[in-house]
C-alpha cells in the first residue's frame, strides 16, 4: 500500500503509515509563490518534512519524495513510474483539497483512498452528533462542546463530574507577571544539515518572503523533528506550565513567549499529537507537577478551541471564508507590514510576528485582529496576512480563528465581537505605560486610537450588535454619551483613519 503523507501529516504514531509499504512524500513549491509566506513558516514545513522522509527511511520505509513546483507536475512523474497505482491519504482539513488531491490522482489514472485524519482528537462524526443536539440557532458554542469532548474522554474527569469540582479555572488565571518575574527560556533548536540547506533553499527561492530568516547559525524555536517537538513539549511540561494558567493573557513589552507553549506549529505539523499532548499535560498535574488551574486553562486550548475551531470550519465552509456581517472593507494598515507605529502594543505585536512568525493568543486577539476590526479591516485580507504571517497558520485553523473570532465576520462561533477599547490591553500589559498616547484618553490629541475606534466601532455597527448577546451593558454606554461626546469621537476616529491609511499612527 503507498501512503501519501501530506507536510502537515508528519507523523508515525497513527493513520494508515503503519501499514505502508511505500511512501509518497511531494514537496510543491509554488504554494509558497501565492502569498508572502513567513521565510520561518517555509523553513519550517520544508525542513520537517525532509527530516521526515529520512527518518521513515532510516526505520526501512521505501519513500519516494519528489521536489517540484505544483503537485500535478510531481502526480504526472509519480504515475509515470507507477502507473495505476492505489494511494492512501489521511484527509486534509483544509476545505475542498481531499477532493482536489483525489480529482489530481484519477486524471493521471491512479486512484486516491480518503481516510480519517487520526491527527485530531475528535471525529467528524463525533462533533456532527453533538452539533446535531447542541447548535443554537447555528452558533456553536465552544464550552458546551468542551465539557463534551471532556465527558467522552474522561479527559480530567473523576467519577462523571470535573477534576477538582469546576469546568474552568479563568478566575484564576487573568494576572499579569509582577515587575520582578523571570519568564523561563525558550527552547531553540541547532539548526543541522537538512535545516540549513532547505534555509538556503528558502533564501534563494522565495526572495520577497514577509518575515526575518534566521542565520544559518542561530537556533531556532520551532521543531523540526519528532525528537525536538518531544523535548518542547517536555520543556513547556518543566518549564512553563505552571505558569500557563495565570498568565495566559498577560502580554509583557520583550517578552514574547512568557508562559506558552509555542507547540502550535509542531501539533499543526504532526510532530505531535494533540492526544499525547494533553495526556502529558494532565499527567503533570496527577504526579503534582503542575497546578489545575494551568492545567485545565491549557487543555481547553488543545481539545476545546481547537478542534472546536477544526470543526466549525469544515461545517461552515465555503461561507466562512467569505463572511463579512459587518461589511468592513477597508485595506490592512501599512503598519502590519512594517510594524512602524507609535502604537507601543501594535508595533510590538507585528514586530514579533516578523521576527518569528509568532504572537501569542491575546496579542493575536485583543492587538492585532482587535485593531482590525475596529478599524473596519476586510477580514478576508486580514485572513490573509494571519495565514502567510505565522509559522502555525494553515487555512483550516487560521480561518476560524480570524474571520470567526477576530472579526465577528459571522456569528457562526461566538455571539459578540472580541472588541476592546485600549482598557483591556491596559490591564492585560505593560505596553501603555511605555506608549506616547494616553490610554485614560477617548478623545483629543494623543488619545489612544483604540478608544475613539472602539466607540465609534459600537455605533457604526448598532443595528448588528445592539441585540446580539451579552453587549447590554457596552450599548447602555453607547446610550448614556451625549451628542458632543459623539461629535468628539466621530473627530478622534475619523483621524485616527487618516493616520493610520497613511502609515503615521
Ligand atoms: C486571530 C487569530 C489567529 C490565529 N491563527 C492561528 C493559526 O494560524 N494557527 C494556530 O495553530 N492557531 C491560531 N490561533 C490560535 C492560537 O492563538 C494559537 O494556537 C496559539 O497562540 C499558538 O501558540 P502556542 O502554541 O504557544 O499556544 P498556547 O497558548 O500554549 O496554547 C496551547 C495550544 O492550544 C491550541 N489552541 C489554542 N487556541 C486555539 C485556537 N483558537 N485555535 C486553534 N488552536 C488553538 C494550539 O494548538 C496551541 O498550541 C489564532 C488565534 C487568533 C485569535
Ligand atoms: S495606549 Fe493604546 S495604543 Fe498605546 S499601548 Fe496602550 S492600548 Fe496600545
Amino acid at each position: 500500500m503507498t501512503v501519501w503523507v501530506l507536510g502537515d501529516q508528519l507523523s508515525t504514531n497513527c493513520g494508515p503509515i503503519e501499514h505502508a509499504d511505500h511512501v509518497l512524500m511531494i514537496e510543491a513549491h509554488a504554494f509558497g509563490d501565492r502569498h508572502r509566506y513567513h521565510p520561518q513558516k517555509l523553513l519550517t514545513v520544508f525542513a520537517a518534512m525532509r527530516s521526515f522522509r529520512d527518518r521513515l527511511r532510516e526505520s526501512d520505509y521505501e519513500v519516494t519524495y519528489l521536489r517540484a513546483e505544483t503537485f500535478g507536475a510531481a502526480l504526472d512523474r509519480y504515475f509515470e513510474a507507477s502507473p495505476g497505482d492505489d494511494l492512501v491519504i489521511m484527509e486534509p482539513p483544509s476545505h475542498g483539497a481531499g477532493d482536489r488531491l483525489e480529482a489530481m490522482v484519477e486524471a493521471r489514472g491512479g486512484t486516491l483512498t480518503r481516510v480519517e485524519n487520526e491527527l485530531f482528537l475528535t471525529t467528524p462524526a463525533e462533533f456532527d452528533a453533538w452539533a446535531g443536539k447542541h447548535t443554537d440557532d447555528r452558533t456553536y458554542r465552544q464550552e458546551n462542546w468542551y465539557r463534551h469532548v471532556r465527558r467522552e474522554t474522561g479527559i480530567l474527569m473523576d467519577d462523571g463530574e470535573p477534576i477538582g469540582g469546576e469546568w474552568n479555572y479563568d478566575d484564576e488565571n487573568r494576572e499579569t507577571p509582577p515587575k520582578d518575574w523571570e519568564p523561563p527560556a525558550v527552547l531553540r533548536f541547532e539548526q543541522d544539515e537538512t535545516t540549513r540547506e532547505v534555509r538556503s533553499f528558502v533564501a534563494d527561492r522565495y526572495p520577497d518572503a514577509w518575515g526575518r530568516l534566521p542565520d544559518p547559525d542561530e537556533p531556532i524555536p520551532w521543531p523540526v523533528t519528532r525528537e525536538q517537538a518531544l523535548e518542547a513539549l517536555e520543556w513547556f511540561i518543566d518549564t512553563r506550565l505552571g505558569e500557563f494558567g495565570p498568565y495566559q493573557d498577560a502580554m509583557v513589552t520583550d517578552e514574547w513567549a512568557l508562559s506558552h507553549s509555542l507547540l502550535s506549529s509542531a501539533i499543526n505539523l504532526g510532530l505531535l499529537t494533540p492526544m499525547e499532548v494533553v495526556d502529558r499535560v494532565e499527567a503533570a498535574y496527577h504526579t503534582g507537577d503542575a497546578p489545575l488551574n494551568s492545567v485545565e486553562g491549557f487543555i481547553r486550548q488543545v481539545i476545546g478551541w481547537r478542534e472546536f475551531m477544526r470543526h466549525v470550519y469544515r461545517r461552515s465552509m465555503p461561507e466562512l471564508a467569505a463572511a463579512n456581517q459587518l461589511e468592513q472593507s477597508r485595506e490592512l494598515p501599512p503598519a502590519y507590514w512594517t510594524g512602524e507605529t507609535d502604537m507601543q502594543c501594535l508595533s510590538e505585536a507585528v514586530g514579533g510576528v516578523y521576527d518569528r512568525g509568532y504572537a501569542h493568543h491575546i496579542e493575536r486577539l485583543m492587538v492585532l485582529s482587535n485593531f482590525a476590526l475596529l478599524y473596519g479591516v476586510d477580514p478576508a485580507e486580514l485572513n490573509e496576512w494571519f495565514h502567510l504571517g505565522f509559522v502555525d497558520a494553515y487555512h483550516w485553523v487560521t480561518t476560524p480563528n480570524v474571520i470567526g473570532m477576530g472579526s465577528f465576520a459571522t456569528d457562526v462561533l461566538s455571539s459578540k465581537p472580541y472588541a476592546s477599547s485600549g482598557n483591556y490591553i491596559n490591564r492585560m500589559s505593560d505596553h501603555c505605560k511605555s506608549c506616547p498616547y494616553a490610554v485614560s484618553k477617548t478623545t483629543g490629541e494623543n488619545a489612544c486610537p483604540f478608544n475613539a475606534l472602539y466607540w465609534d466601532f459600537l455605533k457604526e455597527n448598532e443595528a448588528t450588535l445592539r441585540g446580539t448577546g451579552r453587549m447590554g451593558l457596552m450599548y447602555s454606554h453607547v446610550d448614556n454619551k451625549s451628542d458632543e461626546e459623539w461629535d468628539a469621537i466621530r473627530d478622534r476616529a475619523d483621524w485616527v483613519r487618516q493616520l493610520t491609511v497613511r502609515g503615521e499612527l
